[in-house]
């Protein structure tokens, strides 16, 4: 059992909460700025918010996890959860820059003291973006530690090949956090061993033994497949230990796993906003369809599942500020985050009827958006499988 976990519960601090109001009130205004057109003009052209990510860098918003002495605002993913929570909100589409927040943590959690001052403040100034994880691969998909991408110690570098896909907002990135095998699956202990990361200078390493594919999909979320071969890798660019990548890579995604919720929650009530806005004003059979239980009560329901996942996203947030072990609520404050937002994001189409489909009342693009955080960067199943067996100590499925 996740001891730790079951004794903290949030509690509450006035001064914390005025101040994420005041974010609050702050990232909404930003927002209000480049409206739902803007999102939807995007989404058409498949074209990258440029104008957006550089507004939230410079007001510091994409900085808000950096530490104050590296040029960050030094608050938590509470603080951090807010940001992106009201970005979706809104009616944005954060997936196009919510890694320049977190990617950096592996740095900052296992960077040796050069590459913190290397990196840190310029991620935080906007001067160079950090936004790409490549992990996952084309014919080992979740199952990580099968990985077959490798990384060969040649000298003073590390000859790269192999294959990666999904690869999200590459071509609007500086550096990527790559993890391939150094040693062999067979030859070491533990299947989690032999894995290294490396922070990879994508600008430079493209065309000169990285190539990059876009991918065609169901939402504009800039994805990639990448093929290596025999790139060369500085090895000063190697992230932490060599041989110990998997924990670079996971500590970083337990605090993803937790904005992806926010932002979760943030979708989930913008189609409650939608959807209750909508059936008071939509008048039917002469009467505003809201007064229909058959059209209210699932809205009513698709907003208390809302309000129980961000008791979760919050209690996980707290955690993970606090420094205590949150993988278990990180994971289901995703979970939950994301099934309540697809709930309400179907209940939000139904209460709209035909127009639900029209593009310019926006909710069928932020319906796909949604969609993608059963699947992505965990599926629901992959989650399940962690509570049954880390935290109900039930036997491994896998
Ligand atoms: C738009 C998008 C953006 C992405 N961005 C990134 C990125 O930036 N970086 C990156 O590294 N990856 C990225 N991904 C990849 C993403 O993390 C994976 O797609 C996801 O982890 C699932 O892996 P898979 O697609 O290979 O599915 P698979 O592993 O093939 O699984 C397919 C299905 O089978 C289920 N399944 C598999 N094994 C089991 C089991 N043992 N028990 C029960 N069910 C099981 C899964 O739950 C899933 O539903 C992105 C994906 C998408 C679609």
């Amino acid at each position: 059992m996740n001891i730790a976990s079951d004794s903290v519960t949030p509690s509450y601090d006035a001064t914390k909460a005025e101040n994420i109001e005041t974010i609050r009130l702050s990232v909404r205004q930003l927002c209000e700025k480049f409206g739902e057109d803007y999102w939807l003009d995007m989404d058409r052209t498949n074209g990258y918010p440029t104008d957006f990510v550089k507004e939230l860098t410079s007001s510091g918003y994409l900085g808000v996890l950096i530490p104050e002495e590296y040029g960050g605002a030094g608050l938590g993913v509470l603080e951090a959860s807010a940001v992106m929570e009201e970005i979706c909100r809104s009616g944005a589409h954060a997936g196009v820059c919510h890694a320049q927040m977190y990617v950096m943590g592996s740095v900052l959690r296992h960077g040796s003291d050069e590459q913190k001052k290397q990196y840190l403040p310029k991620i935080a100034s906007g001067e160079i973006r950090m936004q790409s994880f490549g992990v996952t691969e084309p014919t080992t998909g979740t199952d990580t530690t099968s990985l077959k991408t490798t990384a060969r110690k040649e000298g003073d570098k590390y000859i790269v090949n192999g294959q990666k896909v999904w690869i999200s907002r590459i071509q609007h990135t500086d550096l990527m956090i790559l993890l391939a095998r150094t040693t062999n699956k067979d030859e070491v202990a533990k299947k989690t061993d032999g894995l290294s990361a490396f922070i990879l200078d994508v600008k430079k390493a493209e065309g000169k033994g990285l190539t990059i594919r876009p991918i065609e999909s169901m939402i504009n979320h800039h994805s990639c497949e990448l093929f290596f071969d025999d790139l060369e890798v500085p090895a000063e660019n190697l992230l932490g230990q060599e041989g110990k990548g998997f924990k670079v890579i996971l500590d970083g995604m337990n605090a993803e796993r937790v904005l992806i919720a926010a932002e979760c929650v943030g979708d989930g009530r913008y189609f409650i906003d939608k959807a209750s806005k909508y059936a008071t004003e939509r008048v039917v059979f002469g009467k505003p369809i809201g007064t229909n239980q058959g059209v209210q009560f699932p809205i009513a329901r698709a907003h208390t599942q809302i309000e129980a996942a961000a008791l979760m996203v919050e209690k996980a947030a707290n955690l993970f500020d606090a420094g205590l072990p949150c993988g278990a609520e990180a994971n289901m404050s995703k979970m939950l985050a994301s099934e309540a937002s697809w709930a309400a994001g179907d209940v939000c189409m139904q209460t709209h009827g035909g127009f639900a489909f029209a593009k310019e009342y926006h909710i069928e693009r932020k319906f796909r958006e949604t969609r993608l955080y059963q699947i992505a960067p965990i599926s629901t199943n992959l989650i399940l499988s962690f509570v049954g067996e880390h935290v109900l100590g039930m036997p491994r499925s896998y």
